[in-house]
Parts: C-alpha cells; structure tokens; sequence
C-alpha cells in the first residue's frame, strides 16, 4: 500500500470508501462555519479522514463552560487567550500533518462568505446560528455547492443535506429563522455533549459520502434526535422541493447574502454579550490600544490574536479586524456606546 495511505487503512476497507473514496478525500476542500461543538467535531472527524484541505472559519475565543462539549480545547487554550478557529489548527495539524488545515478567525457575513466558500466542495454547518445558516444557504444555492445543517439544544439536534437544485434548500423547510427568544439557547436550555457528537457525526458521514462522489446516498429527510426522550424522527422534506415559492433556491433571490436580512451588530445568542462588527482599513495596533486603555485605568492583556480589557463591569474582546465583543449587555445601543468609548468611532 501507498505508505501515505496507511493510516487510513481501517477506512480504506470499509466498502463505502475502499482507495478510491479515500483518495477523493485526500483531494477534497472543505469550508467549515464554526468551530464550537459541533465544529470541533466535524473538523476532528474531516481531518483524521484524511480531508486534504479543512478552511475553519470562527469568530470566537474560548471559555471554560465550552470545554464541557467542545472536544478540540483544552484548559491551556482558554488561559491563553487562543481563539477557536486557531486552537482547532493547532491540535489537529498535531493530529494529522498530511492535510493542510486552515484556521481563518473572523466573522462571517455576507461580505466575505463567497470568498470563503467560493473554492471549496462543500459546505459544513458547525454554527449556533441561524443568521449565519441562511448566508450559508444563499451562497450555496448561489454558487452551487452542496453543505450540510446541523443543530443541537438541549438533549435534541436535528441534520438536512442540501445539494442545491436536487433537494429542498433551508428555506424550502424553515422559512424564516425562529425569533430571538423563540429557540431556545445553549445558555437558556443546555446542551448535552452527546447529542452535539451525535448531530455532527451523521454530517461528517453525509460529507464523506458527498465529497466520495456518492451524493446518492445521502439522508433526504430532515433527521430530528432526542437522545433524552428517546425520540427518533424522520420527516420527509423531498416532496417541498419546487412545491414551495422559495425566494432563495427558487426565485433565486439571495436576500441574506444581500443584505436585506440580518445586521452588522448582533446580541449573541443567549450569552449577555454582544458582537459589534465595525471592519476597520488596517489592523488595530494592540500595542498601542493596550497603552492607551491602561491609562484610562482598565485591566488589559493581549496577544497577536485578540486583546481583552475589563471597563464599566463589562469584559471586553478585541480582535485585529476591529471586531469585539462585549459581554455584559444584551443592548445593542449600549454595545455601540461602550465601543466608541473604548475602542473607536
Ligand atoms: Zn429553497
């Protein structure tokens, strides 16, 4: 055997993969949106399969209540300050050299999802987030290129795959996005980490099968978990396909990639945080910010991937591109307010 191939031997047997499938893998490029826990999962399961490119793509720094769950992050990644997308790196490029993985930190938005997405064969759903999910959608539909859904609260998660044109598309299913409040959140509701391994895993095995060039086999029903309960739905969703007047997969109207949907300061999702998106020209010069905000008598430390002050009982997260997040508030005004203070216009 192909020396290089070796430690894909176990998989390499089973009938479904056998060399050929391995070797699509070893070809195959990969966007991930979100390294949390389901992120980290796909991405543990993309790169020791041997994935040949995984481009992770996340917004975030850890916590230590993230590491219930998110199975890539250790205790020294949050005393380091290390964001998620490179946290994520850094282990599995330990894990598997062969694959050249990608740690991208920032935001995804409509204005670089197409860029981030534009090579890839396929798109992976490792977010908390429906605002991200239907950007994911539109530039799917748009560029043609088949992504997996998943999500989990609580003791529950539910998986779609959508190969645009031949399955229903997100909107086809969820019209429109549950109203704040309305889903519950992981801070709200919990989540179990079984239930993230489990949701992430039936999309790990639906890329393989997509990226192997057997997208036949996918799952054509939307699968809906409850490993509490012990529940187990399968709801047909094939039928929706070009029944429904979808503005996105079929008028063709990209309202979210447009930006006719969704805002550029957001309150996350159940965390008593908000994100306030302001992308400044060049990148922030942490030397100088630090200098600055500890005469204005804030607590301040910093590496090259983000800088963190505390002011006004709010703790604050910068990152190069000007990005931050401030926790403390769930007002969007206030959030604005406290940025112009401490950060700039
Ligand atoms: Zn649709």
């Amino acid at each position: 055997m192909d020396p290089q191939l070796e430690r894909y031997s176990r998989q390499m047997r089973f009938g479904g993969i056998l060399e050929k499938g391995q070797r699509k893998l070893l070809e195959s490029k990969v966007t991930l949106c979100g390294c949390g826990a389901l992120g980290t999962v796909l991405a543990n399961h993309l790169v020791r399969a041997g994935v040949g490119h995984v481009r992770i793509v996340d917004r975030d720094f850890i916590e230590t209540h993230n590491l219930q769950r998110q199975v890539l992050f250790d205790e020294k990644d949050v005393a380091d300050n290390i964001p998620k997308a490179e946290a994520a790196a850094r282990k599995l490029r330990l894990v598997n050299s062969q694959v050249n993985i990608e740690g991208i930190v920032t935001d995804i938005d409509r204005t670089n999802i197409e860029e981030l997405c534009r090579d890839a064969d396929l798109i992976l759903d490792g977010t908390d987030n429906f605002e991200i999910r239907y950007l994911i959608n539109d530039v799917a539909v748009k560029l043609n290129k088949p992504w997996v859904y998943g999500g989990s609260i609580g003791s529950h998660g539910q998986t779609m795959t959508i190969l645009p044109g031949k399955t229903p598309c997100l909107r086809c299913v969820f019209e429109a996005a549950p109203n704040p409040g309305e889903a519950g959140t992981c801070e709200t509701a919990g989540v179990l980490a079984p239930i993230v391994s489990i949701i992430s895993s039936i999309q790990a095995t639906e890329a393989f099968k997509i990226l192997t060039g057997q997208a036949d086999r996918i799952n054509r029903e939307l699968i809906y978990l409850d490993v509490w309960e012990n529940i187990t739905r399968r709801i047909k969703i094939a039928p929706l396909l070009g029944k429904v007047d979808c503005p996105c997969c079929q008028r063709k109207r990209f309202e979210w990639l447009e930006g006719e949907h969704g805002s550029q300061t957001t309150s996350l999702c159940g965390r008593n945080a908000v994100q306030v998106s302001h992308r400044m020209p060049s990148k922030l010069n942490f030397d100088e910010m630090a200098s600055h905000l500890k005469q204005m008598g804030g607590d301040v430390s910093f590496n090259k991937f983000l800088l963190k002050f505390n002011a006004e009982g709010h703790e604050f997260t910068v990152f190069p591109d000007g990005r931050a997040i401030i926790k403390g508030t769930n007002e969007i005004d206030k959030a604005r307010v406290l940025y112009a203070k401490y950060i700039g216009h």
